[in-house]
C-alpha cells in the first residue's frame, strides 16, 4: 500500500479546524485533524512529497522523516508539528483500516470503555470564533448564535448558570478560564490587582456553589500571571477543592512551577503548548505539575502522546489531554486516552459550536453522553467526516480536499 496524495480542508468553527487526508493506492483514505497555525495547509502541502509512495503502516519511520524533512525549520516545537500531528493520526486511520482495527488496538489495547471528558466553559458565556492568531471573528453561524446572548458573562450569577447547565447537560468536570477580564491598563507586567482576585475568588466560589462539592473543577490562566501572584491565586483555590490549576505560569517556567507547586496543596497542571516528549521531560522529571495536558493535534501525534503518557507514568502523574478539536480531533485523542493507564479526563471545547456533532458520522449522536465518549469498535479512528455538512461552513480562500 502506497500513499498517493495529501489533501487539506478547513472548516471555520470556533477555531480553524484543519483535516489533511492521506490517498493511497489501495483506495483507502485516512483522515486526521490539526491544531490550528497560521499557514497551516501551505505547511501540509509542503511535506506532501516526503509521503508520497511510502507505506502508511510504517507510522514511526514517517514521523522521523517528517521531522527530519522539517528539520531545518523547526526541529523540536513550532506550527510544523501541528501538520504533522494531524498527518500522523491520518496513518494511524489508514494502519487500523488496512488491518482492520481499532486505533487504540494497535495503541496496545484498551483500559476503559467509555472515555471521561470536561467540558471546557471559558466565562459565564464561552461563544467565540477567532482565526489563526486569536483575532476575534464573526462567521454567520456565530451572528446568529451571539444574537441570542445578552449578559457579558462575566458575572458570578452567569458563571453559575453556565456551569449548571454543563452539569445538566451530563458533564461532572468542568473548566472555566480565570483571566477572563479584560486586560489591565498595562498588560505587559503581568499584575493582578487585589481587586480582580477578589472578583475572581467570587466566580470561583459561585461556580462551586452552583454544581456543590463532587463535581469536578478545573481552572486555567493562562499563563498571565506572576509568581507571586498565581501562589496567592492557587492559595485562594484551596478550599474549592480544585481538580487542577491550568497554566498558572509560562510553560518554559519550569522552576518556578516547581516553587509554585511546593506553596500550593492545589494540583497544577500544563502542556498545550508543549511539543514533543523532549519538551516534557524536564517538567515531569522535576515533577513541577501534577497533571500533563499534551494536545494530541499538536505535540507530534499519538505515538508522542503515549511517550509521554509513559513518562509521567513513572513518576506518578496523570495526564489530562487539551483539545479544542472537532470530533475527529477529539476522537483520535480518545483513542490514545483510552489506551493508557494514567489518564484523568479529555477536554471539550465545542459546546457553543451549534454544528460540532453535524459534520462527523460513524456513531450515534450526540457523541459526548453522560460526559463521556464510547471507545469506538471500528477500524481505524473509528469516525469520518461528514462532508456536505462539513462543507456548509468551509474557510473562504482554502481548497476542500482539492
Ligand atoms: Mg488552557
Amino acid at each position: 500500500m502506497q500513499i498517493r496524495k495529501l489533501r487539506t480542508a478547513v472548516v471555520e468553527a470556533n477555531y480553524d479546524w484543519t483535516y489533511v487526508r492521506l490517498e493511497t493506492d489501495r483506495g483507502l483514505s485516512g483522515l486526521g485533524e490539526c491544531f490550528f497555525a497560521p499557514g497551516l495547509t501551505a505547511i501540509l502541502r509542503d511535506l506532501e512529497p516526503a509521503l508520497v509512495g511510502e507505506d502508511p503502516r510504517d507510522i514511526g519511520r514517517l514521523f522521523r522523516k517528517l521531522q527530519r524533512a522539517a528539520s531545518g525549520a523547526g526541529s523540536v516545537a513550532g506550527i510544523v508539528y501541528n501538520a504533522i500531528s494531524g498527518i500522523e493520526a491520518a496513518l494511524w486511520d489508514l494502519a487500523g483500516k488496512a488491518l482492520g482495527a481499532p486505533v487504540w488496538q494497535l495503541l496496545g489495547g484498551r483500559y476503559r470503555t467509555h472515555v471521561r471528558i470536561y467540558a471546557d466553559c471559558h466565562a459565564g458565556l464561552g461563544l467565540e470564533s477567532c482565526g489563526p492568531i486569536l483575532q476575534p471573528r464573526e462567521p454567520a453561524w456565530y451572528r446568529a448564535a451571539a444574537a441570542e446572548t445578552g449578559d457579558n458573562g462575566l458575572s458570578p450569577e452567569a458563571h453559575a448558570r453556565r456551569a449548571r447547565q454543563a452539569v445538566d447537560g451530563g458533564f461532572d468536570a468542568l473548566k472555566f478560564d480565570l483571566d477572563c477580564e479584560a486586560a489591565a491598563a498595562d498588560e505587559s507586567h503581568r499584575l493582578l490587582t487585589n481587586a480582580e482576585l477578589e472578583r475572581m475568588v467570587g466566580r470561583v466560589a459561585a461556580v462551586r456553589a452552583a454544581i456543590g462539592p463532587d463535581v469536578d473543577l478545573a481552572l486555567d490562566c493562562h499563563w498571565r500571571y506572576r509568581l507571586a501572584d498565581v501562589v496567592r491565586i492557587a492559595h485562594e483555590c484551596e478550599p474549592f477543592n480544585l481538580l487542577w490549576l491550568e497554566d498558572p505560569l509560562p510553560p518554559q517556567s519550569a522552576a518556578s512551577l516547581r516553587a509554585l507547586c511546593e506553596t500550593t496543596r492545589t494540583p497544577l497542571s500544563t502542556g498545550e503548548n508543549l511539543y514533543l516528549a523532549h519538551g516534557f521531560r524536564e517538567l515531569i522529571e522535576s515533577q513541577s505539575v501534577q497533571i500533563v495536558a499534551p494536545d494530541l493535534q499538536k505535540v507530534g501525534g499519538l505515538a508522542e502522546g503515549r511517550r509521554i503518557a509513559e513518562q509521567a507514568e513513572l513518576y506518578d502523574l496523570v495526564v489530562a489531554p487539551h483539545c479544542i478539536a472537532s470530533p475527529i480531533g477529539t476522537m483520535a485523542a480518545v483513542h490514545l486516552c483510552a489506551s493508557i493507564p494514567n489518564f484523568l479526563a479529555l477536554e471539550f471545547h465545542g459546546q457553543d459550536v451549534p454544528f460540532w456533532d453535524d459534520i462527523a458520522t460513524g456513531f450515534d449522536k450526540p457523541l459526548i453522553r453522560d460526559g463521556s465518549i464510547q471507545v469506538p469498535e471500528g477500524p481505524g479512528l473509528g469516525i469520518e467526516l461528514n462532508e456536505g455538512a462539513a462543507r456548509r461552513f468551509a474557510k473562504a480562500g482554502e481548497g476542500w480536499f482539492e
